[in-house]
């Protein structure tokens, strides 16, 4: 879990990160296809349940195939520690959870993944953990306001899917870090290849890496990342969790055991052993094939996008286009400064007439096709308020940043002329 390739640059630590073979071992990172692992005495695995000694007894706490994976993921944000979970969903939740409890609160930016807004609004309240959601562009002493004496994090996304606002990473983490809470931030859109959140203060990164980690809509997969940063112990109470003793542990406190992998390490001995959304050792060996072009996809992914959302931008059936790499676009300074080398690969558009003429659109198109989906190599296009998103009120879709007849399309790495060419002949 923990990383030591701080002086490599990310496409290195995507080819090279994690699986370090010694001599005689396969080259390539193997798949330990097992749920557990032999011993020779008793004393040695008792040694291992007491977190006395790291090692590996049984795959829902750890497995070789997905801390190797993790290890790669935890350099290329240049954290301390990381975690592989089965899916974001379980990665955002246990994010959260591994500090809340009934009782506690949140502050959240409104704008994020229909997914992660359910989970925090319907799922979380129903555990008794509270959440207010925030405008994120609003100023700082607006966002303040939401704070409250029982707030134990904050939680925003780099670009958030799929209202593809850009999160102030720096506002937002000295806000938190003022009110003595630590920032996660989902940079699931970005990928560390773009941005790395902890380098402007986040605290915790958490990963969907269904999207343009694995890069080819094989695996679902998650990924939390510690920076290792936010200092536990100055708030003793706030954070008990983590700096007073844990009675499923035989009294031990995480802090004190492994001072800045407390939280990692919680998150593995106490989430991963009672709630289990471990990855498989199979789809993690997947991620990892997916993880070594991350450097050569992303920007690719880049490239077509900025060129599909001009030509968007300058087609008369088209309303609006989002698209943060666009210099009119209203999040394009906060682009520039947090992701000069790109955005993602993702934007979203309205065109001109009713509901009906967006499905009709995209039922139009050839290749392109409509999945629920993003972020892969294969371009493809979906219409959230009919998908995704419809559980949610159009109260709620605003509030979410999806407008009614807002088609999200996330652009491949096919040749671009070729999927304008599609474009094209839908809007015509
Ligand atoms: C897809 C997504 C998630 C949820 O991830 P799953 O792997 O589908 O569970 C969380 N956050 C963001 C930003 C996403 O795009």
């Amino acid at each position: 879990m923990n990383n030591n390739n701080n002086t490599l640059n990310r496409e290195t630590l995507c080819v090279q990160a994690g699986w370090k073979p010694t001599n005689g071992q396969p080259r390539i990172l193997p798949i330990y296809q097992s749920t557990t692992f032999k011993y020779d005495s008793s004393e040695e695995m008792a040694r291992l349940f007491d977190l006395e000694e790291t090692g590996y007894f049984y795959s829902r706490l750890q497995n070789p195939t997905c801390d190797a994976v993790a290890a790669k993921i935890t350099a290329l944000e240049g954290g301390i520690a990381g975690t592989l979970t089965s899916s974001g969903q379980a990665a955002n939740f246990y994010a959260i959870f591994n500090i809340c409890q009934a009782g506690d609160h949140l502050v959240c930016s409104s704008t994020i993944y229909g997914g992660t807004y359910n989970l925090f609004n319907v799922t979380m309240r129903k555990m008794g953990i509270d959440v207010t959601f925030v405008d994120a562009d609003a100023d700082a002493t607006q966002i303040e306001a939401a704070f409250k004496p029982n707030t134990k994090a904050m939680f925003g996304e780099t670009i958030a899917n799929p209202g593809m606002n850009i999160l102030d990473i720096e506002k937002f983490a000295h806000i938190a870090h003022k009110h003595g809470v630590p920032l996660i931030v989902d940079n699931t859109f970005a990928t560390p290849i773009n941005c790395r959140p902890f380098e402007w203060g986040a605290d915790i990164v958490t990963h969907s890496t269904t999207k343009y980690m694995d890069g080819h809509a094989m695996t679902v997969g998650g990924a939390i990342v510690d920076s290792g940063n936010f200092n536990w112990e100055a708030y003793p109470e706030r954070f008990a969790c983590l700096t007073q003793p844990d009675e499923s542990y035989h009294g031990l406190a995480y802090t004190k055991k492994f001072g800045r992998l407390a939280y990692i390490e919680k998150a593995v001995a106490q989430l991963m052993r009672d709630l289990g959304s471990a990855q498989s050792p199979q789809n993690a060996f997947l991620i990892n094939i997916g993880l070594e072009t991350l450097h050569l996809r992303v920007p690719r992914h880049c490239e077509n996008a900025l060129k599909v959302a001009r030509f968007l931008s300058a087609h008369p059936r088209v309303n609006w286009v989002h698209y943060a790499g666009l210099e009119q676009d209203r999040y394009h300074s906060l682009a520039k400064k947090y992701m000069p080398g790109g955005t993602c690969g993702v934007l979203t558009f309205g065109i001109k007439g009713s509901r009906q003429d967006a499905i009709d659109f995209m039922d139009r198109l050839k290749f392109i096709c409509i999945v629920t989906h993003v972020a892969d190599a294969r371009s493809c296009v979906l219409h959230p308020a009919s998908h995704t998103h419809r559980q949610l009120t159009d109260e709620q879709l605003i509030e979410a940043g999806v407008a009614p007849d807002l088609i999200r399309l996330s652009v491949g790495i096919e040749n671009v002329d070729d999927i304008i060419e599609d474009l094209k002949q839908a809007l015509d």
